[in-house]
C-alpha cells in the first residue's frame, strides 16, 4: 500500500512522519507528473485552503484528483484538506471561488471560529471511540452534511469529523498528535476499497 500526501504547501510532513510511524509507503504529490505513479490513499493536509486549490490547479493535478476521488480513490482531508473536499463553502467570495475538489457532501465554514478561538485544544469522541487528542487551528466546521455522509465527532455541537464513502474529513489536525487512530481509520479505509 502507499499513500499520497499533497505536497504543495501546508502541514504535509507531519502526516509523512505518522505514515512512517504505521509503517506505510508514501509518495509526495507536487505536480502532474507525481501522479503517474501508483497510489492507493490520497491525504490532504492542513494548510491555506486559497494556495492550495490555487497550486492543484497549476499543477494540473486538480481535475485528476477530482476524477479518481469520485471514482472511489480514498482520502483523507485534514482542516484546509476538508475544505477542498467540500461541496458547498458558506463562506468564500462569489467573485474569486476557490478552485477545490467539491466532491465531499458537507458544508464547511472556513476559520469558523473566530480569531480569539482560533487556536485550541480539547479531548473528545469520535467514531465512538474515546478521547482523541484535538488540535484545532484556524479550523473550519461543517455546518451540514447530505444524506450520505456520517457525522463522526462532534465539539460543542459542531460536527467536526465525518465520513461519506470512501472520503474523510476532520477540522482537527490528528497528525500533531501521538494518537495515530484517525489514520489507522483511514489506512483500514484503503484497505476495504482494496478488497473490493
Ligand atoms: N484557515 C485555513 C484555510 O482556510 C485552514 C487552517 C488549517 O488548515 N490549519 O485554509
Amino acid at each position: 500500500m502507499r499513500v499520497a500526501v499533497l505536497a504543495v504547501q501546508g502541514a504535509f510532513i507531519e502526516h509523512i512522519h505518522m505514515l512512517d510511524r504505521l509503517g506505510v509507503a508514501t509518495l509526495e504529490l507536487r505536480n502532474q507528473d507525481d501522479l503517474a505513479r501508483p497510489f492507493d490513499g490520497l491525504i490532504l493536509p492542513g494548510g491555506e485552503s486559497t494556495t492550495m486549490g490555487r497550486l492543484l490547479r497549476e499543477q494540473g493535478m486538480l481535475a485528476p484528483l477530482q476524477k479518481r476521488i469520485s471514482a472511489g480513490l480514498p482520502v483523507f482531508g485534514t482542516c484546509a484538506g476538508m475544505i477542498l473536499l467540500a461541496r458547498y463553502l458558506s463562506n468564500q467570495g462569489e467573485a474569486d471561488p476557490l478552485p477545490h475538489f467539491a466532491t465531499m457532501d458537507i458544508k464547511v465554514r472556513r476559520n469558523a471560529y473566530g480569531r480569539q478561538l482560533g487556536s485550541f485544544h480539547t479531548v473528545a469522541e469520535m467514531a465512538g471511540l474515546p478521547d482523541f487528542p484535538m488540535t484545532f487551528i484556524r479550523a473550519p466546521y461543517i455546518e451540514a452534511v447530505g444524506p450520505g455522509v456520517e457525522v463522526l465527532a462532534r465539539v460543542e455541537g459542531r460536527i467536526i469529523a465525518a465520513r461519506q464513502n470512501n472520503q474523510l474529513a476532520t477540522s482537527f489536525h490528528p497528525e500533531l498528535t501521538a494518537d495515530a487512530r484517525v489514520h489507522e481509520l483511514f489506512l483500514r479505509m484503503i484497505k476495504v476499497a482494496d478488497a473490493a
